[in-house]
């Protein structure tokens, strides 16, 4: 054909239903950590040198075809979605591509783990709604995140689907160019492949989904081998902090069925006892203040994750290095809007009586309190420079760094008034804070601060503080998902 007129849009979220709150219509609009909201031709030169799948679409895809850009946007994991910000974002894309004019496919960025208090599937439900609008004739694909919870809605309901292959992902755009090839071929043959879809029956703790080493690096780089037959073939790791019925991994086939089953046999035999090793705070500050390299120990606080819904604000591992450490620390982002205020309040070099975190549970998890001295404040905005979310802007709110003196030696704080995973070390940059210079950095991320600190790292720790991204799960926590499911 020629070329192809083809809407896109983005519409993500990864929604922890055992965090407290709710994701309303302004956290889309903001853009928890990555682009705020965009529309329109805006949309091209703003994603297409970014890490994000429609940035990789638009790169791959704008040469043979017209795009037709209609928004994307992406709010913080946390709680469920709430049903005003998923119907006027819903009805948003679809009134925009119907105002548009004809096209000839739809290209959807999805995360593929939205849960909103009326539906468990949120990508499935949006889909629904495109079908209810442009019928069943009109392509649809979708790229999805590797923590996508995937549902047979939804492979039945888009004509292709792609999924990450990182954790870290460092392949989100290389995620939105592939997918680009599969619909470019659906577009030429008039027809689309055979499908098949099957659920893993056991879920993985987010702190044991790293693709960077062991089998899932294996059965990863092993994608690609699956026969000439196989058109695409993906695997979705799930986010296991969903307490839905789908929640978990999936394999998704296209071309022949019988690869899916191959597959998924493959998946159980290496993937159902990956290593999860979590130490106490303790027992972490312990062996990391026993550090001799010049690199600094990175303790990963991988339970007080926002990236997966958490709040940032868990006082367990900052009260654990006070105690404990030997040598300088440094722990960061802690979310405390509050605090942050009362530091540009007290001025650089100041110092003031501190109320840190710990304001909203888990049980257990108190405020800090004490003497804090203001090193350096910000108004949060920086641009990144590591792999995963390199040249995009992001802005963290009105932060400070502050010193505290614990028993041994002194502990930084990165405090920011949004809630922010530290997957970039410029967080730390732009207030002045040099990693090099401490023994122990504190990282509130489960996986994906890897990609900008294995580096620097003298040796990575995982850490089992309390947090709302538990990566200690147990069976009574879940009430809907599928009975046969182990934990
Ligand atoms: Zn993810």
């Amino acid at each position: 054909m020629n070329r192809p007129r083809i809407a896109i849009a983005g519409f993500q979220h990864e929604t922890n239903t055992f965090a407290p709150g709710a994701t309303t219509y302004a956290d889309f609009e903001d853009g928890g950590g990555w682009p705020a909201l965009t529309r329109g031709e805006a949309l091209l030169n703003a994603f297409r040198p970014l890490n994000i799948s429609i940035g990789g679409f638009i790169a791959a895809a704008e040469g043979e075809s017209d795009l037709v850009p209609i928004l994307w946007t992406n709010a913080e994991p946390a709680k469920r979605v709430t049903a005003d910000a998923f119907d006027r974002i819903s009805a948003e894309i679809i009134e925009s591509i119907k105002a548009s004019g004809p096209v000839d496919a739809i290209y959807l960025d999805l995360h593929g783990a939205m849960v909103t208090d009326e539906a468990e599937d949120g990508e499935g439900q949006l889909l629904r709604r495109l079908r209810a609008e442009f019928g069943d004739d009109l392509p649809i694909a979708a790229s999805l995140d590797l923590h996508a919870n995937v549902t047979s809605e939804m492979i039945r309901l888009a004509d292709i689907i792609t999924i990450y292959r990182t954790y870290p992902h460092l392949d989100m755009d290389a995620t939105g160019a592939r997918t680009w090839g599969h619909l470019k071929t659906i577009l030429q043959h008039g027809n689309c492949p055979a499908k098949a879809m099957r659920q893993v029956n056991f879920l993985i703790p987010l702190s044991a989904q790293c693709t960077d080493f062991g089998p899932l690096s294996t059965l990863y780089s092993s994608l690609d081998q699956l026969g000439d037959h196989v058109i695409s073939a993906d695997n979705a790791l799930g986010f296991p902090l969903a307490d839905i019925a789908d929640a978990g991994p999936a394999i998704v086939v296209y071309g022949v069925d019988r690869a899916a089953e191959k597959l998924c046999a493959r998946f159980e035999t290496h993937a159902s006892d990956l290593p999860n090793q979590l130490l106490p705070p303790e027992s972490a500050v312990q062996r990391a203040s026993n550090n001799t390299s010049p690199k600094p120990v990175i303790l990963a606080d991988v339970q007080d994750n926002s990236g997966a819904g958490a709040l940032a604000d868990s006082t367990g591992l900052l009260k654990a290095l006070l105690a404990r450490s030997t040598g300088p620390s440094l722990i960061g982002a802690l979310w405390d809007p509050q605090t942050a205020v009362a530091a540009r309040e007290a001025g650089v070099g100041e110092t003031f009586q501190a109320t840190i975190g710990g304001r909203s549970g888990p049980e257990g998890v108190s405020p800090w309190t004490g003497e804090a001295t203001v090193l350096a404040v910000s108004n949060g905005v920086f641009v990144c420079k590591g792999a995963m979310q390199r040249d995009v802007e992001t802005d963290v709110g009105p932060s400070a760094l502050l010193r505290i003196q614990g028993k041994n030696d002194v502990t930084d704080v990165l405090i920011t008034s949004y809630r922010h995973q530290a997957i970039d070390r410029e967080v730390f940059h732009h207030l002045g804070a040099n990693l090099n210079d401490y023994d122990i950095v504190g990282i509130k991320s489960t996986v994906h601060f890897r990609a900008d600190y294995t580096p620097i790292a003298a040796e990575i720790l995982m850490v089992e503080a309390p947090g709302y991204s538990p990566c200690r799960m147990t069976r009574d926590m879940y009430q809907a998902l599928r009975s046969k499911v182990r934990v």
